[in-house]
């Protein structure tokens, strides 16, 4: 038998650490909190798990090194990964931008077919092992929250981050790993609904469109996508907001003052909708401003609209100046919210932050500071878009670090 390797998490990336480093000959002991293992990844994709993404590259993730996660995604990349759940009968489904799903559309497939694999290489799972401590003498000493030890040659630390915190990555993992030595920049959730300052929101929570959303900072756009937004009761959601939320929570989470400017029609510009609006308004002069905005917008942005913008809802499209004109053109094309904060980690899709990757070998996923301890996953400070990337972090960094810790 080969070295003994403990695995501590059993989310998708210490599950495929287990299989890979079982499959290279180690003995491996994978231990998970939960009753289960894959809480989390059942929930992904909105239960159907996208797993990865035919354009990943290093411009899809973020972290203060982005440069560390490169040996890995090209160790095991995309193709490797859809082959790897191939064999275990994931047939590959894509859908828009690359997004790879498993064809059943059900995360519990991805899950089914890990643990079968896990029983089949013999992995000896042990669940309900909430791992509290972790120190190293000849050999690593594991302890249980239920006073149980082990020990082992490797230890692979895979307990994930912040986000999600019921799943149980509640992140005690950057304890464990601040014991070991480690240190951890600072975390923010990522992927998350933005809140937002303002009175409006009672009033348009629900109303959806496709638009655009920039994150501003001192006037500077530095973020920016495009899609089904949604207005909510505290601000802001929709694939485009969680895409484009890390850099907004990066500068909240120093006190900046960061804003949003949501354009409701972005498909011509302001002086485009100006023109627009004008001829638009003389053609039905009599009807009130409320009636001539009905088709443009959705009915329930227009007394909010109008409320914002000070015009009297009552005024005729006939009889409205120019000035006020612009005023609608210019908000309905950006309108300006201050950013108040996040939904939080409960809500949040990703942890941005973890574990500083410069302590970390990039082509074996081992600690530069203690010998024969790995790091894989969210809990390192790599954090990718929404998309498929987050997962493909979990399935290369596992891997690296499952070939690697077989070693002896
Ligand atoms: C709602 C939601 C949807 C998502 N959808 C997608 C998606 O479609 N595509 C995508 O790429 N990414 C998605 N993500 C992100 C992705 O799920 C995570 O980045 C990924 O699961 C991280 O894997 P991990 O193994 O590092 O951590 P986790 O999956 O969080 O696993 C960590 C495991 O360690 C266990 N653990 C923690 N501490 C201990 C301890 N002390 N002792 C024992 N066990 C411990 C936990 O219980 C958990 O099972 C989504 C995330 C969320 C929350």
């Amino acid at each position: 038998m080969g070295n003994r390797i403990i695995v501590v998490g059993g989310g998708a990336a210490g599950m495929m650490a287990a299989i890979v480093a079982k499959r290279n000959g180690s003995d491996v002991i994978l231990l998970e909190r939960n009753d289960r293992v894959g809480k989390k990844l059942l929930t992904t994709g909105n239960g159907r798990c996208n797993y990865t993404n035919l354009y990943t590259s290093l411009n899809n993730y973020h972290g203060e090194d982005t440069s560390f996660i490169e040996d890995a995604l090209c160790e095991f990349n995309v193709n490797k990964t859809i082959e790897f759940f191939e064999k275990l009968g994931i047939t590959p489904a894509t859908e828009d931008n690359g997004k790879v799903y498993p064809l059943s559309f059900q995360a519990s497939s991805m899950l089914d077919v890990l643990r079968y694999e896990l029983e089949y290489q013999g992995v000896q799972l042990i669940t309900d092992a909430y791992v509290v401590d972790i120190y190293k003498k000849k050999k690593f000493i594991v302890k249980l929250k239920d006073g149980r030890d082990f020990s082992c040659d490797k230890i692979i630390l895979a307990t994930g981050g912040m986000a999600m915190p019921v799943s149980g990555s509640d992140g005690n993992g950057y304890s464990l790993a601040k014991k070991l030595g480690h240190t951890i920049t600072d975390i923010f959730p990522g992927l998350v609904q933005l809140k937002l300052e303002g009175n409006i929101f009672k009033q348009v929570n629900g109303v959806k469109f496709v638009g655009t959303a920039g994150i501003y900072h001192k006037g500077k756009l530095i973020a920016k996508d495009r899609g089904d937004i949604l207005f909510t009761d505290y601000g802001i959601s929709g694939p485009p907001i969680l895409q484009i939320s890390r850099r907004a929570n990066e500068l909240l989470n120093k006190n900046e003052t960061v804003e949003i400017k949501v354009s409701i029609i972005d498909t011509k510009s302001a002086e485009e909708l100006k023109v627009y609006l004008i001829k638009r308004f003389n053609n039905m002069p009599i009807k009130t401003i409320e009636e001539a905005l009905i088709g443009l917008i959705n009915k329930r942005l227009i007394l909010p609209v109008l409320k914002e913008l000070n015009i009297d809802k009552k005024n005729t499209a006939g009889n409205i100046d120019e000035k006020d004109i612009i005023k609608i053109a210019n908000l309905l094309t950006s309108w300006s919210f201050k950013i108040t904060g996040n939904k939080g980690w409960g809500q949040a899709q990703v942890t941005a932050g973890g574990v500083n990757t410069n302590e970390v070998n990039s082509k074996t996923m081992e600690s530069k500071i203690v010998e024969g301890l790995y790091l894989v996953g969210e809990i390192l400070d790599v954090d990718g878009d929404c998309g498929g990337f987050n997962l493909q972090w979990a399935w290369s960094s596992g891997y690296v670090a499952g070939i690697n810790a077989a070693k002896s």
